[in-house]
């Protein structure tokens, strides 16, 4: 059996979407089970959708995925260039090899002569197809127009009456009626290709034997197999993923709400928000593949080791974000500290809190690691450790500053500063014995103290939280919340 060769070959047209992303995991952990070639290609022929610095993102997004390719811009390989614009040539001369034998076409209508045509089908009620007015022009006509410079495109002759089929890895044996298809466009009147022409020319020249992508592309299929068939090429195997679904099954294609949760759909998003790339690969790993098996955490080794197309459903996998929440969760909580530090510091210094030192970070993440879902938790969710409180959580307020409090805090205040240690067994004793002197119960102290150093009502246990925000932050955040609050 050949080497298996597999592709990832996006459009450089934004941002790699999460859908994107658990394609190019298909393609890499195929390529990895069966000791094949995992190639990135870049599909960037309709440069009407192109935008700067796409690639760099793709790229720079499949690296911190942990999505290594093997041949691929920046790589290199033995069947380069792996950039389409880079190929133009290749595709017209295979193009033009098509019109020699009669299986393709040049056509010279312009705009609104197509346009008059589709109103005219729509009238009639017929499907709109092109109707091939182009096919009557004579040789001579066609080469006086190429002379004259007459803007023209190439397109495929698609046979009559013909079920054209292919037996999906996923989808078992699909069909198709060519009379359904259009006479495809390969070659655009800037002498560009169109991505059928340039996909299919290119997944034969660098020997994909296995073309998996997502079910979006399905349609596009037939056109390919004929192309196939016309340049005399064996088919490679093809494998259509299901859709990425929002749980109310419409497709997932921009940002939107669920139950209280931002979803995005950009793997940038993800990074920028402190998701962990193991967490978003397992999660994304098993959107449609399934291990057979209970088993939910996956490193990437462990998926590779279990991935099968076999294994891949042909229904729309719906998108959980309380689930990869919760995966995120659990990787974070094994993360090493100087993991953390690393991965922990971009998001402090957006913040703006980047004189914060890795110690103070670390103590700051085990106190806080069971509830966080994500790193950008740290800042959004436990901010009060980097910044003073700004405001003050007004039904704590209403419910535990009672006119007294400011009293009890200077009392508190007073032992803190005169503790030798201040550790918990310290800060416990102080609050305990104000509490015993001023004979209130200790959640009398507790709850403002909270109040006083957070400006919230809920976080982990106060006496730790006391430790790791330190005597003077303390110290400091008592004073401010007694003049703040009276
Ligand atoms: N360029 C297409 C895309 O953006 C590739 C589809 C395919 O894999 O054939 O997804």
């Amino acid at each position: 059996m050949p080497q298996i060769r597999v592709r990832f070959a996006p459009s450089p047209t934004g941002f790699l979407h999460v859908g994107g992303l658990r394609t190019a995991l298909y393609n890499f952990l195929y390529a990895r089970r069966n000791g094949g070639v995992f190639i990135l290609r870049i599909e960037d022929t309709d440069r009407t959708r192109f935008v700067e610095g796409a690639v760099q993102n793709l790229i720079e997004s499949l690296r911190w995925a942990g999505l290594d390719y093997d041949e691929g811009p920046g790589k290199g390989g033995s069947v380069g260039p792996y950039i389409q614009s880079e190929r133009t040539a290749i595709y017209k001369q295979h193009a033009l090899m098509l019109v020699e034998q009669g299986k393709a076409y040049y056509a010279f209508d312009s705009e609104e002569e197509l346009e008059a045509m589709r109103k005219q089908q729509e009238k009639l009620r017929i499907p709109p197809k092109y109707d091939r007015r182009a096919l009557k022009l004579t040789p001579g006509e066609v080469k006086q127009k190429l002379e004259s410079g007459v803007p023209g495109v190439i397109r495929m002759k698609v046979p009559e009456a013909e079920t054209i089929a292919i037996d999906d890895i996923i989808r078992g044996r699909v069909e198709f009626e060519s009379d359904r298809l259009d006479d495809q466009v390969l070659v655009k009147s800037d002498g560009f290709p169109t991505y059928h022409l340039a996909n299919v020319v290119d997944d034969h020249l660098m020997g994909v034997t296995h073309v998996i992508r997502g079910e979006e592309w399905l349609p596009s299929t037939p056109k390919h197999l004929l192309l196939y068939r016309y340049f005399g090429w064996e088919l490679p195997a093809f494998a259509h993923l299901p859709l990425l679904l929002n749980p109310d099954r419409s497709k997932m294609s921009k940002r939107r709400m669920q139950d209280g949760k931002q979803v995005d759909v950009f793997v940038e998003d993800y990074r920028k928000r402190g998701y962990l790339p193991e967490a978003l690969v397992n999660f994304v790993a098993l959107l449609g593949w399934n291990p057979g098996t209970e088993q939910e955490i996956f490193s990437l080794q462990e998926l590779t080791e279990a991935f099968s197309l076999e294994r891949v459903g042909k229904s729309g996998a719906v998108f959980n974000i309380a689930k990869l929440d919760w995966m995120n969760s659990v990787y974070l909580r094994e993360l090493s500290d100087a993991d953390l530090i690393q991965r922990a510091r971009p998001i402090l210094e957006e913040a703006g809190f980047a004189n914060t030192s890795d110690a103070y970070l670390v103590a700051v993440f085990h106190l806080m690691k069971d509830r966080l879902n994500s790193l950008d938790d740290l800042v959004s969710f436990a901010g009060y450790f980097f910044k003073e409180p700004e405001t003050y959580d007004d039904a704590s307020k209403k419910k535990n500053w009672k006119p007294e409090t400011a009293g009890h805090l200077h009392l508190v205040r007073a032992g803190l500063l005169s503790l030798g240690t201040f550790d918990h067994a310290g800060v416990e004793g102080v609050i305990r014995g104000v509490a015993e002197s001023s004979g209130v119960g200790g959640s009398r102290l507790i709850h403002p103290l909270r109040l006083a150093l957070t400006g919230i009502a809920i976080g982990p246990g106060l006496f730790e939280l006391m430790v790791v925000l330190g005597r003077d932050t303390c110290v400091r955040r008592i004073d401010r919340a007694v003049t703040l609050l009276g």
